[in-house]
């Protein structure tokens, strides 16, 4: 089996002015001064990127993402931020296709694939969310769901691409409600989502893809989740929001 490293996202959403967000940073930079788990993303909004790039250390264990991207290069897109300026603001990582921009955005699979391919192009190793509503977990059906929005989303795209990706399995009834998928039904998801790659790409990506689980994780549930042998990290929304909670979620890595 490939070794895999954990890697543990914080998504802010849209939350934190630029003061709010330096001085938890300020803070994380402190608890993990001696942290050598894993890799940790910190997702702030837009607004506190460049003040959270000047925090972090040039060779970072603790590295830069943004929350979303548009495909285009440039032009007339009012409110949106290409990749090449979330790379000029320090950017590494970047969320594409979390359930809220599929929801409340409207963003279709093919426009997630425009996504990917941008974001890959200019530098950014993007973090691929996926995830079935609840009616879809309850009558079952969540493995053709899942399927069809990796099929919709990477069907055909090269390999320097699908390389790139860190998926994220964050079943949508999990969101923010704290209600968090089980360490057994995480664990048959991220199986089934790593046999999928590997029938739709091949074993040589399905392998070393690193797949985090996201949906109401906290200091209680983050080691049981971890321990199970397809979940490769964390997607952490609210509990990413305090540097307590969250530093408990890294030490979990360990
Ligand atoms: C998220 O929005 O990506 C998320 C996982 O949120 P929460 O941890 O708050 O459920």
């Amino acid at each position: 089996m490939t070794a895999r490293t954990k890697i543990v996202a914080g998504n802010w959403k849209m939350n934190k002015t630029v003061a709010e967000a330096i001085s938890l940073v300020e803070q994380l930079k402190k608890d993990l001064a001696a942290f050598s788990g894993g890799e940790v993303v910190l997702c702030p909004p837009f607004t506190a990127l460049a003040s959270v790039a000047k925090l972090l250390p040039t060779s970072p264990r603790i590295q830069l993402g943004a929350q979303n991207l548009h495909p285009a290069a440039q032009g007339a897109f009012t409110g949106e931020i290409s990749a090449t300026m979330l790379r000029e603001a320090g950017c590494r990582f970047v969320i594409v296709g979390h359930s809220e921009r599929r929801r409340y955005f409207g963003e279709t699979d093919a426009f997630l694939r425009e996504k990917l391919l941008a974001a890959v192009a200019a530098g950014l190793r993007p973090i691929f969310c996926v995830g079935e509503e609840l009616p879809d977990r309850e009558s079952g059906r969540w493995p053709i769901h899942l399927r069809s929005q990796l099929q919709g989303a990477l069907h055909g795209l090269p390999v320097e691409v699908l390389s790139e990706i860190i998926l994220a399995y964050e079943p949508v009834w999990a969101i923010g409600t704290g209600r968090n998928a089980t360490p057994e039904q995480a664990q048959e998801a991220h199986a089934l989502l790593r046999k999928e790659m590997e029938i739709l790409h091949g074993a040589s990506i399905a392998s070393p893809l690193r797949i985090q689980y996201g949906g109401s994780v906290t200091p209680q549930n983050a080691r049981a989740l971890l321990i199970q042998p397809d979940v490769d990290g964390l997607l952490v929304g609210g509990a990413s929001l305090n540097a307590e909670s969250f530093t408990s979620i890294l030490l979990s890595v360990e």
